[in-house]
């Protein structure tokens, strides 16, 4: 082994990026020093940018990230995109290895007719817009209609159900942008209609987050006792060891059984539905939707058929909540039909050094918990390649040079943590944890002083 610690370039500042990072930093035999290169000038990834804003709990684990930061031998280099300002082929010839936990950066496709009129948006697109990124600050979503869709059964379809329910109260009391607050608020929305393709014990959503629906200042929320009504294979499903999903029917059940109270705006869940086309003349006018049975097919997964029965939903906007996909890094391996790097645990095949990590490599499920094992399980797997000897061998060159020689402006840590400042100054004053910079021209110079 070189008698050098080793160094590693950890691509995306994610939960999973830093849950590299972390486990990178703490080997001994070897000792590591890590690069940890991002697109954004600002770290987190989803945790400041995907994150809903009314959860701050889940955004604190960014302290976390801050320790990590703070080892020795860790450097940050913001506003550098492999790919663009740096080639895949050139990491690996400047580092010991390469890790790459760069997420799933676009949105799963329905395949349905409509898919792209203007009011259809990604879930992913919106929750971007909110959380200030600053690729997304330029789309206008139109709230003035009575009823805005929301299609899938996942956190994310709660949280954008959730998020078009607060009140401006609950709303200023966040980091969410500005623009957002108010376009949220004086939103002549009445209704969220959540659409699920499957039953209520298919649902992936999380019991605390399916709760929340339940406790809105401005929101009631509703389900039609009759969607509830289990099928005799989800029955079976839910009497053998599934308790996320039992817990989540008896919520739904307890929802079954509320009155609305006339709050401002209502939540209503539909279960066993799918969209088959979104209808409008020059934009959304109305989503078509399918009532579906449920099936088992013969590996006993319960899957959603069409009956035929149709309905069409008046609506003025569709968000469109069916799951994040992976992109692929320009020149590195990438499987299409599963949207992430081919690897054996983490080990990307057929690219010795290369490494992945977090939803590049198993695909955009789990908490931000689960990306620490997913990670750490990743790193072992780089360390014992770097023990045995069978790395490939870097340059000598930094890409602080090469860096250098292209005019990229790196935004160090120190950047960020002026970024940082600033945020959290504006925050302050107003009693929230932080007021964003959403351009790159604010963030860039903001990162300079
Ligand atoms: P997800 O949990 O995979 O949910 C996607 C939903 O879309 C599922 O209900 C799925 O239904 C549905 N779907 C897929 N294709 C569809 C189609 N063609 N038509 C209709 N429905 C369709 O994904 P996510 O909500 O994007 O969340 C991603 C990950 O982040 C998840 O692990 C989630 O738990 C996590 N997350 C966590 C939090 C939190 O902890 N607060 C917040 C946000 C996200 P089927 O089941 O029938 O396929």
């Amino acid at each position: 082994m070189a008698d050098r610690p080793l160094r590693v370039a950890v691509v995306g500042s994610g939960p999973a990026g830093f849950y590299a990072a972390d486990a990178l930093l703490k080997s001994e035999e070897p000792l590591c020093e890590v690069d940890l290169v991002e697109r954004l000038p600002t770290p987190w990834g989803l945790v400041r940018l995907g994150v809903a804003p009314d959860h701050p709990n889940i955004k604190a684990v960014s302290r976390a990230f801050e320790r990590i930061a703070s080892r020795e031998g860790f450097r940050f280099l913001g506003n550098v995109e492999v790919g663009k300002d740096v080639s895949h082929g050139e990491l690996v010839g400047l580092y010991d290895a390469v890790l790459y936990a760069v997420g799933a950066q676009t949105d799963r496709r329905m395949g349905i007719p409509g898919e792209d009129l203007p009011g259809s948006w990604p879930a992913t697109a919106f929750v971007a817009w909110y959380n200030g990124h600053p690729d997304f600050q330029h789309l206008e979503f139109d709230l003035a209609g009575e009823r805005a869709v929301v299609v899938g059964a996942g956190n994310v379809a709660l949280d954008v159900a959730r998020m078009l329910a607060l009140t401006h109260e609950e709303l200023a009391a966040t980091d969410t942008t500005d623009p957002a607050i108010e376009a949220i608020a004086n939103a002549g929305i009445r209704e969220i209609l959540l659409l699920a393709r499957r039953g209520p014990a298919q649902a992936a959503f999380t019991t605390p987050e399916l709760q929340e629906l339940g406790e809105l200042a401005g929101g009631d929320v509703a389900v039609d006792p009759a969607d509830l009504v289990l099928d005799p294979a989800s029955e079976a499903a839910l009497a053998a060891d599934t308790p996320i999903a039992r817990r989540n029917v008896d919520v739904l059940n307890e929802y079954g059984l509320r009155e609305p109270a006339g709050k401002e705006r209502l939540v209503r869940l539909r279960f066993c539905v799918s969209p088959v086309a979104i209808l409008g003349d020059g934009k959304v006018e109305a989503v078509e939707i399918e009532r579906n049975r449920l099936v088992a097919d013969e590996r006993g997964r319960i899957r959603p058929e069409p009956t035929g029965e149709r309905e069409v939903i008046p609506c003025g906007i569709v968000f469109r909540s069916v799951g994040y996909r992976g992109v692929a890094v320009p020149g590195a391996p990438f499987d299409e039909s599963s949207g992430t790097m081919p690897s054996d645990g983490g080990r990307v095949l057929g690219a010795p050094g290369v490494y992945c990590a977090g939803w590049i490599k198993r695909g955009p499920s789990g908490v931000i918990g689960t990306n620490k094992k997913d990670a750490t399980e990743t790193v072992e797997l780089l360390l014992e390649d770097a023990r045995a000897g069978v790395l490939p061998q870097p340059s000598d060159a930094l890409i602080d040079e090469l860096l250098a020689e292209r005019g990229v402006d790196v935004v160090s840590y120190a950047g960020w943590e002026a970024i940082d400042a600033l945020e959290r100054s504006r925050g302050e004053a107003q009693g929230r944890p932080r007021v964003k910079l959403c351009s790159w021209d604010e963030l860039l110079a903001a990162a300079r002083m």
